[in-house]
């Protein structure tokens, strides 16, 4: 899985999409992030089919969404998902959110598809530890990837802990933070050391902590930048100050307490 992914939430389907997502594979970009809440697989799939790189060399996931958690209806899902981005199979396929007292269910179609061939891998997103212990307790498939939000200010440090020990990969949403932030001290004063941007500067901190990020773009001079990070390595120290800025504070929904 590339460490590097471009995340296209709040991305319109259609022109917008199908532009990012080329201006990106352009790039060098190899990951994309969609999701069937997104409403915007099919731009993602025409642009990945229209882009000439052949399929198995592009990463792309997607996610059920929590209105079609269950056995039966995870299967549906899928297949409709399948069938928007135009593709034979799909390379990791995510629980977007733990709905209580449906996540197994939807765990095990998951794993059904593992098994038929239709995904290369299969996840989980915005599960805390305590969710990881309950699905992983009942089931035959541990989950691969853990999709959830972490950046300075969120830094999941026990959940990182957990999911090494456990060997699931983590991987960063919202790792810019949506651009705020970009003006704390700690993150302009690495930017001016290395002559990087902020938001390289947290990116590359993800990857050196072996962390996939997927930052969201549709500016041309932004997914360039962002993709520009394989030239300079942080210091020990240097990461070390950047996760002392954690306040372990969400812009996003709680996955304990979430209503959507
Ligand atoms: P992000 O942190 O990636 O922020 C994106 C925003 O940051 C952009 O819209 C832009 O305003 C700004 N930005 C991007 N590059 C910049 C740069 N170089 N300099 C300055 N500003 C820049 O936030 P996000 O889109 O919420 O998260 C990224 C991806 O994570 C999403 O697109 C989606 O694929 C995924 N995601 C998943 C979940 C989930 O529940 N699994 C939730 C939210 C997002």
């Amino acid at each position: 899985m590339p460490y590097l992914g471009l995340g296209v939430y709040q991305v319109n389907e259609g022109e917008e999409v199908e532009n990012a997502v080329k201006t990106a594979l352009s790039y060098g970009y190899r990951s994309i992030d969609t999701a069937a809440f997104y409403g915007n697989e099919q731009g993602v799939g025409r642009a990945v089919s229209e882009s000439g790189i052949p399929r198995e060399k592009i990463f792309v996931t997607t996610k059920v969404w929590n209105d079609a958690q269950g056995y039966e209806s995870t299967l549906a899902a899928f297949e409709q998902s399948r069938k928007n981005l135009g593709f034979d199979y799909i390379d990791l396929y995510l629980i977007h959110w733990p709905v209580k007292g449906k996540y197994k269910e939807t765990w095990k179609a998951l794993e059904k598809l593992y098994k038929d061939g239709m995904v290369r891998a299969i996840g989980v997103s915005n599960f805390q530890i305590h969710h990881l212990e309950d699905l992983m307790a009942d089931c035959s498939i541990k989950p691969m990837v853990n999709q959830v939000e972490l950046h300075p200010m969120l830094t999941q440090k026990e959940l990182l802990h957990y999911c090494k020990k456990q060997n699931i990969q983590v991987e960063a949403w919202r790792p810019l933070m949506r651009g705020e932030n970009f003006d704390h001290p700690t993150l302009a004063g690495l930017a001016e050391k290395y002559n990087k941007t902020v938001a390289q500067i947290i990116l590359r901190w993800n990857i050196q902590l072996q962390i996939v990020t997927i930052p969201k773009s549709v500016t041309d001079h932004r997914m360039k930048e962002n993709a520009n990070i394989f030239d300079f390595e942080l210091t020990e120290q240097d990461i070390a100050e950047i996760d002392a800025m954690n306040k372990n504070k969400r812009l996003g929904a709680d996955p304990d307490n979430f209503n959507f």
